[in-house]
């Protein structure tokens, strides 16, 4: 470990910038929103590694989550004002990139010692635009983001005397190469879970305590890497690119959370988990019987579809996977092909079912509002996703319905440009996060998504739902979800002024 002798102060700053009430969805978030579900608060893994490398560093780190901690923003005012950092992190999105430039600009003016470092998917493409729109000191572009923070304490600290490519810097032409993404990912110690405050972290359908993990950085695949052509992330901070960590250095950090924090449940948070590559599956599983791990602990995931095969499947059972998530996103063909998804409709319902025929809860996502989707094709969503939803249903199945927001820098958000699709001004990103539509579509996406919120009170899914409960956990798990079901569904009701969204039949 090294000790500087430049120790500073570092504050990660999630100001609880709220929009109405709603709570931003800001952290390790791949789609934003603003929402009502007070149960959505999910841990930042990247920012959370770079106050681990901070701190191993000798620097003093402070972890003010605002937004996760549930506090006035006064009073994140006092506590930043109590630490007075050299250093401020801050993470954002397109929807919050705005509220973040005045933000940065009012804390320039109350703490002007204090260096600001800006770090997201959007400031990954469109560096400049913060640059020139706010008084912000540093740009970290890429996913690889602790790194660079951790690279501009050391050059701040007087340790570096240069910094790597892809880190802005305001007065130095650094910046202008994109940043390397090849660091070693099995070099980079576990995560600090007090110093992060892991414990505060969660959502419905995770079991508590849940540690949220990465076994890798970047969507791998069975084809091809993720080419998704609306993921921000594949394209803004990995660059179609897919590491994965040593399956044995993932089991291990598994033992530690169990052994040392009782987790419950470990919530595998990479792109596409790391199940893809079976020979890492083998070896993790293999590793986690080792260590007597396997089955003591919920391992959940997210997870392609055409990930999910037979001898997959089995070794997932023996490794203790609990739940996976996979996304749907269209009933069709046509539309999969368009986002470059590289599944068929017929292997993603096939994948959903084997996983449920092993047992598996599965959360499927959806994407309604695409401009060339007509009424009859969100229908074939809907009758998918349903059929999906309720096939062999148990606790802990779940339904993800998201308007299409096509993030800036991303190929659908290029040819929803070239083709005139966009019905707001493309520049209002404030408007990229309320759950409303933003380019034009046949069918009425909020009244969709609303009718495929609703499938969780289908009366078959409530009662296979409820006769498959097994323990106080089950009911403790159920509770939340409902609670959250219930925000989402609000999040859907919040039509726009004069506007009435009306079911479909
Ligand atoms: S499969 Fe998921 S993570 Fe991978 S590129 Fe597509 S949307 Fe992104």
């Amino acid at each position: 470990m090294l000790s500087l002798n430049g120790e500073m102060r570092v504050a990660v700053c999630y100001p609880p910038l709220l929009y109405r009430g709603r709570v931003p969805v800001l952290t390790q978030s791949r789609i934003f929103s603003f929402t009502h579900s007070s149960e959505i608060r999910i841990y930042p893994l990247v920012m959370a590694q770079a106050a681990t490398l901070l701190k191993a560093d000798g620097h003093g780190v402070s972890w003010l989550d605002g937004i996760s901690a549930g506090e006035g923003l006064d009073g994140w005012w006092t506590r930043f004002g109590a630490v007075a950092p050299d250093l401020a992190v801050v993470e954002t999105k397109v929807t919050m990139i705005r509220r973040h430039w005045a933000f940065i600009d009012e804390l320039k003016a109350r703490f002007p010692a204090t260096r600001v470092i800006l770090v997201g998917d959007h400031v990954s493409y469109f560096p400049e635009e913060s640059a020139g729109a706010c008084a912000v000191d540093y740009i970290v572009a890429g996913g690889d983001y602790d790194l660079g923070i951790r690279a501009i304490a050391r050059f701040e600290a007087g340790e570096a005397i240069d910094l790597p490519a892809g880190v802005w810097a305001r007065g130095r032409s650094a910046g202008a190469e994109p940043p390397a993404l090849d660091a070693d990912v099995d070099a980079l110690p576990w995560i600090d879970r007090e110093l992060t405050k892991f414990n505060g972290y969660g959502e419905a359908y995770l079991h508590r305590p849940v540690a949220y993990i990465l076994s890798g950085r970047g969507c791998g695949g069975i084809k091809a890497v993720g080419r998704c052509t609306f993921c921000i992330w594949q394209y803004a901070f990995w660059r179609k690119t897919a590491r994965l960590r040593d399956p044995r250095n993932v089991a291990a950090e598994i033992k530690h959370l169990v052994d040392r924090y009782g987790v419950r449940e470990v919530f595998d948070d990479n792109e596409a988990g790391g199940m893809w590559d079976l020979p890492w599956l083998t070896a993790f599983t293999e590793e986690l019987e080792r260590l007597d791990v396997a089955g003591k602990v919920h391992i959940s995931s997210n997870c392609r579809a055409d990930s999910v095969t037979p001898d997959r499947v089995e070794l997932m059972k023996r490794a203790g996977y609990r739940m996976l998530k996979i996304a749907l996103e269209s009933g069709n063909d046509e539309t999969l092909r368009q986002l470059a998804k590289d599944e068929t409709v017929e292997e993603i319902v096939r994948g959903v079912k084997l996983a449920k025929d092993a047992g598996f809860a599965v959360m499927v996502t959806t994407m309604i509002g695409f401009p060339w989707e007509t009424d009859a094709d969100v229908r074939r969503t809907y009758e998918v996703a349903k059929d999906l939803l309720l096939y062999r249903a148990h606790r802990g199945d779940c339904l993800e319905a998201n308007v299409v927001i096509p993030y800036p820098g991303t190929p659908l958000h290029k040819t929803m440009l070239d083709r005139g699709w966009f019905t707001i001004d493309p520049m209002d990103y404030e408007a990229y996060g309320l759950s409303k539509p933003v380019v034009t579509s046949p069918a009425d996406p909020i009244a969709w998504g609303r009718k495929l919120w609703r499938l969780h009170r289908h009366p078959l899914f409530v009662a296979r739902s409820a006769l498959s409960v097994r323990s106080v956990h089950d009911l403790t798990l159920g509770w939340r979800g409902l609670r959250s079901l219930l925000g989402h569904e609000r999040d859907y009701t919040a039509v726009p002024a004069g506007a009435q969204a009306v079911e479909p039949a």
